[in-house]
C-alpha cells in the first residue's frame, strides 16, 4: 500500500468495494520496465485498467498502446494518444472494428489466421502486420491457453501471403501467458520466434519487428522474480539469436504497469461455519467473482489479504463473495488463512488489485453497482 492510498483510506473511509490505485506507482512501473529494457518499446495492454487517469499518465510518458477492440483504440486516442503508437493486438477482430481503426489512422494489426489476413488485406490496404504464433504457457498463473497463435509453419506461409496480398508483413509475436512467474519462458519462446525470424528474412520478406508480449508478473500472494530478471533473460536471449541485426523489440506490459499500484477496499460481510465443529471458517466479502475478482477463477491470481486483526491467531478459511451464485467462490483449496477475530463488518485490503479488477466487474448481478474507482 502507498502513503498515498494509505492516507486516502483513512481520510475518506469509502464506501466499499472499491479500487483504489495510486497513479504516480503506474509511471514508476513503466519506468522501471524501460530501465530494465531500454531498446524495447512499451505498448501498454489497455484491457489491464482503461482508466482515463492511466491512460493520460502513459501518453505524457510516450507510452505506445496495445489495443485489443475499437473502443479500445479510441480510448487511447481520445486521450491523446496519436495513432501510430497504438497497435490493434486482438488477432480477433470485427471488420468494422478494423475499419474504425484504419480510418482513424492504426495502421499496425495482428493477425494468426488467413481469415484474418483477407479481412485486413481487405480493409486496411497496406498496413503493417504481425503475426502471432503459438508458443507453452507453461509458468504462468493466468494462461491465454490454445485460443491464439498458429504454428511456425503457418505463420511462414501466411506472412509470404501478407506480402503478397499488398499488406507490409511486419513482424512476428507471441505471448508467453498472464502472471509468467519464469524467465525460461521468454527464453524459448525468443528461440523459437528467432528461427521463424530468420527464416523469413532469409525468404526475403523485409521483417523488422519481434513483439515479445505481456506477462510479467506482478507479486500477490507469493513471491515472483523481479523485473529485472526478466529484462535480462530477455536481452540475453535477444543477443543471443539476433547479435548486431537486433529487430525493433516491441513488449505489451499490462499487469505489471497497473496490477501493483492499487488495492481493493472491502467489507467483510458475514464469518460462519457450516457447522459448529468444523475448522474452516467461510468468510464473505462484499466483492467476489462477478464483482471483479474474475481471475480468482480456479484459484489462479491468489492476492494477499490485510485485515485490521494482523499478527493474531489465525485459522483456515473459504474466501467468497457476497452474490446468490454458487460459483461466487475465490478460495476454497489454497490454504488462505485469516484471524480468528474477524467478523462481519471489518474492512479488508486485497492487494496488488490494479489489474484485470474494473473492467471484469458484471453490470449490475444481484442488483451489485459495478466497482468503484478512485485515481490519485
Ligand atoms: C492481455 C494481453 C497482454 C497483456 O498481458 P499481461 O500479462 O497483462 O502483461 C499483452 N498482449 C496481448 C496480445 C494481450 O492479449
Amino acid at each position: 500500500m502507498t502513503p498515498k492510498i494509505a492516507r486516502f483510506l483513512a481520510r475518506q473511509q469509502p464506501a466499499t468495494p472499491c479500487l483504489v490505485l495510486d497513479v504516480d506507482r503506474v509511471e514508476e512501473n513503466f519506468r522501471a520496465l524501460r530501465r530494465t529494457l531500454p531498446l524495447a518499446r512499451i505498448y501498454y495492454a489497455v484491457k489491464a485498467n482503461p482508466a482515463r487517469q492511466i491512460l493520460e499518465r502513459l501518453v505524457g510518458l510516450s507510452s505506445s498502446f496495445d489495443a485489443a477492440s475499437f473502443e479500445e483504440v479510441e480510448a487511447c486516442l481520445d486521450t491523446g494518444a496519436r495513432p501510430e503508437a497504438i497497435s490493434f493486438g486482438n488477432t480477433i477482430k470485427k471488420v468494422t472494428a478494423i475499419q474504425g481503426a484504419f480510418r482513424r489512422g492504426v495502421t499496425l494489426f495482428a493477425f494468426d489466421s488467413i481469415e484474418e489476413l483477407e479481412k485486413l488485406a481487405k480493409h486496411a490496404p497496406g498496413a503493417r502486420v504481425y503475426c502471432r504464433i503459438l508458443v507453452e504457457n507453461e509458468g504462468a498463473d493466468w494462461p491465454l491457453s490454445r485460443k491464439f497463435g498458429t504454428t511456425v509453419d503457418n505463420a511462414k506461409t501466411l506472412m509470404i501471403r501478407a506480402g503478397e496480398m499488398g499488406l507490409d508483413p511486419y513482424g512476428l509475436s507471441f505471448h508467453v501467458g498472464s502472471q509468467q512467474t519464469t524467465t525460461r519462458a521468454y527464453e524459448i519462446a525468443i528461440g523459437k520466434v528467432a528461427m521463424l525470424f530468420t527464416d523469413l528474412t532469409d525468404a526475403g520478406i523485409n521483417l523488422r519487428m519481434m513483439n515479445l508480449g505481456g506477462g510479467f508478473p506482478v507479486r500477490y500472494r507469493d513471491d515472483v522474480p523481479e523485473i529485472d530478471r526478466f529484462g535480462d533473460a530477455i536481452m540475453t536471449a535477444m543477443t543471443e539469436h539476433f547479435g548486431n541485426n537486433m529487430p525493433e523489440m516491441v513488449i505489451e506490459p499490462g499487469r505489471f504497469v497497473v496490477g501493483g499500484a492499487g488495492l481493493i477496499s472491502a467489507e467483510v460481510v458475514l464469518v460462519c461455519r457450516r457447522d459448529p465443529s468444523d475448522p474452516v471458517r467461510w468468510v464473505y466479502l462484499d466483492i467476489g467473482r462477478f464483482g471483479g475478482l474474475a481471475e480468482t477463477e480456479g484459484e489462479a491470481i491468489k492476492y494477499a489479504i490485510v485485515t485490521p486483526h494482523d499478527g493474531t491467531a489465525t485459522g483456515p478459511v473459504a474466501i467468497a463473495g457476497p452474490t446468490c451464485d454458487g460459483a461466487d467462490i475465490m478460495y476454497e483449496r489454497s490454504n488462505y488463512r485469516l484471524p480468528l477475530a474477524l467478523t462481519s463488518g471489518d474492512r479488508v485490503e486485497l492487494l496488488s488489485a490494479g489489474a484485470y479488477v474494473t473492467t471484469y466487474a458484471s453490470q449490475r448481478f444481484n442488483g451489485f453497482a459495478p466497482l468503484a474507482e478512485y485515481y490519485l
